[in-house]
């Protein structure tokens, strides 16, 4: 069949209609006309790179496979070529002519619909039709071709993109393509060397292929991903850390993953070593890129790990995703969403073999992110379970700077013991000092301390632990104190003083009890049964003005000599006005160590009448 040397064709409605709508700057960033030429000539030398290994009747190329850009600024004009796969004439007609996929008529709409939104430049990719975006900087396109089929001719292609393109046969050696024009009036920014690299360090520093800009090669950056694990140079991890997560310091630690089936990708992905400040309260937009086939598509995508594993950076690259669909569409994408999951898994097993075979390292790490971590407890159910055994927390066994988890509190814990038990406060010293630790530091019972605000919120949340509950010392509903019988000898006494205590306290506390667990303080006030942990509570307060505190149960200890002094005082005269002031005071002691007395001046009047009376 013979060729016509030159032949205009129609492009169809709704080709004219697409067209039309780009040219009137549909897009936002007009600079994405080059990363979407840049991927299709990487598309094309894939391709190429591909065919050559099983196909005799591709002409070889003797020039290494490799983009080449170049701009002149004098005259306004761009050219791009590769020496990739070419398109024959048949191909040019379809690929360049049509839309190859249908829906056409919908992306139009699609389109129009999105200008009213923010993701105009992400959406062109979606539909295949990234090449037509070049009509937004350029009035008239010229693209070359010769396919590297061997008795392949080479063809002229030529477009103003508007009603009709044109198809000539012409004399090219070299297979690949070229695609050249000159830049609009508006878009004359664009033919100066300076942007033209920012621009592919943008969006293509990590194409596969050399990309050469007059006589210099512009992405110094390899695709490090690609790479197997162990070819990867700590050097090289190190340098590509800091580009994509802009951080001055080396990453703490970093791993890849390539995973083939399912859903295909290959991710490396960082740890930072210090959290940025503030980071529980927000997230960084920029921390995982993600790329199709080392083409750049966002480097925001948040789908690809859980919130609470935000701080892992890095990068995920998929052939499963077609280049840079819109974000809608990866946010709803079920390719994004097995990725997540496989990812998750990654990280968290991660953890777990620092944890195991490098603790202190794996303490700083805790020390950093620990507290973000442990929200995934409350979100991520599948990994609960993993989670938890991540959780490190100091102990009454620690000198705080070692951590312990959960596992090794519960290996340790003494048969007897069936619960697992927590104080919490602001400082390590504040749980100290606290006079419900008495009792637990008298018979050695482990305690971990929580100081962090996000443990103090989760501890209760988590309930049990290797089928033991987990307790706040502070509660006055300790198994371990319900089994210790009570030894009153002075029954009786003891039951009048403490129906003193109920009455001059009734408006205050929900109930006033025997202590069963204090050692040195007189009395200390602890949580009702279905009451919360103090430390909440304060925070309760802190975030809600308008929050009421539970009522709290006054634990009074009868071996303490003011105790047994006011039983004395009480047997003599049961009016004796010490008496209700002593209570008063005992009470408002226990508020003062909790740290919730809001009656300073009375409490100071009241020390004072009682000292006067004592050294009368
Ligand atoms: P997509 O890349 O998503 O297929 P595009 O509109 O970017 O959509 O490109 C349309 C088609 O044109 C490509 O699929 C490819 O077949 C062809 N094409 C574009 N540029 C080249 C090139 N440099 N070399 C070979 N074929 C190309
Ligand atoms: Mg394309």
């Amino acid at each position: 069949m013979k060729t016509k040397a030159h032949e205009e064709f129609e492009y169809k409605a709704e080709m004219k209609q697409l067209l039309h709508l780009i040219i009137h700057s549909l897009y936002t960033h007009p600079e994405v006309f080059l990363r979407e030429l840049i991927s299709n000539a990487s598309d094309a030398l894939n391709k190429v790179r591909f065919r050559e290994l099983t196909d005799k009747t591709i002409t070889p190329s003797d020039k290494e496979l490799s983009i080449t850009i170049a701009v002149d600024p004098k005259k306004h004009t761009f050219s791009i070529t590769d020496n990739g796969i070419g398109m024959t004439r048949d191909e040019l007609v379809n690929n360049l002519g049509t839309i190859a996929k249908s829906g056409t008529l919908e992306f139009v709409q699609k389109l129009q619909e999105a200008k009213k939104t923010t993701d105009v430049d992400n959406l062109i990719g979606q539909f295949g039709v990234g090449f037509y975006s070049i009509f937004m900087v350029t009035d008239n396109v010229i693209v070359e071709t010769r396919h590297a089929g061997q008795d392949a001719r080479g063809y002229r292609w030529q477009s103003q993109g508007h009603g009709t393109f044109t198809i000539e046969e012409i004399e090219k050696k070299e297979r690949g393509t070229t695609i050249s024009f000159i830049f609009n009036e508006k878009s004359k920014e664009f033919s100066d060397e300076h942007r033209i690299k920012g621009i592919i360090k943008k969006y293509s520093n990590f194409v596969d292929f050399p990309i050469s800009l007059g006589s210099e090669k512009v992405n110094s950056v390899q695709a490090l991903w690609h790479k197997k694990a162990a070819e990867i140079t700590k050097e090289e991890a190190n340098e590509f850390y800091k580009f994509i997560a802009n951080d001055f310091s080396d990453p703490f630690r970093y791993f890849s993953h390539a995973v083939e089936g399912n859903v295909n990708f290959k991710a490396l992905l960082f740890i930072p070593q210090k959290a940025p400040a503030d980071y529980l309260q927000f997230r960084e937009e920029k921390s995982l890129h993600l790329y199709s086939n080392k083409i750049f598509i966002q480097d925001d995508a948040k789908q690809l790990l859980p919130e609470y594993l935000r701080f892992v950076k890095g990068v995920v690259d998929t052939e499963d995703l077609p280049l840079n669909v819109s974000r809608e569409v990866t946010q709803s994408s079920p390719v994004m969403a097995k990725i997540n999951k496989i990812l998750t898994s990654k990280v968290l097993s991660f953890l777990e073999n620092l944890a195991k075979n490098e603790p202190e390292a794996y303490a700083e790490f805790h020390t950093q992110f620990g507290p973000i971590l442990k929200t995934g407890i409350n979100s991520d159910f599948a990994n609960r379970d993993k989670i938890i055994d991540l959780l490190r927390f100091e102990s009454s066994r620690t000198d705080g700077k070692k951590l312990v988890s959960l596992k090794e509190y519960v290996e340790r814990m003494p048969k007897e013991q069936k619960e697992i038990y927590y104080g919490s406060g602001e400082t390590r010293k504040n749980i100290e000092q606290s006079p419900t630790l008495e009792y637990f530091r008298k018979h050695d019972i482990e305690v971990l301390y929580l100081t962090h605000p996000v443990d103090i919120w989760l501890m209760p949340s988590l309930q049990e632990y290797d089928k033991k509950p987990i307790k706040s010392i502070d509660s006055s509903d300790l198994a371990l104190l319900n089994d210790k019988k009570i030894e009153t000898p002075e029954t009786k006494i003891n039951e009048t003083l403490l129906a003193t205590f109920k009455e001059e306290l009734k408006d205050v506390v929900a109930d006033v009890i025997v202590s069963k667990r204090l050692v040195d303080s007189p009395a200390l006030l602890s949580a009702a049964k279905d009451g919360l942990d103090p430390q909440l509570e304060k925070m309760m307060k802190m975030m809600h003005t308008d929050y009421t505190a539970g009522k709290k149960v006054l634990e009074i200890n009868l071996e303490h000599p003011l105790m047994k002094n006011l039983s004395r005082l009480y047997l003599a005269n049961n009016q004796h006005a010490m008496i209700k002031q002593c209570i008063r005071q005992v009470y408002e002691s226990a508020l003062l160590m909790e740290g919730t007395l809001t009656t300073p001046a009375d409490f100071v009047k009241r020390m004072t009448d009682i000292m006067v009376e004592a050294t009368k």
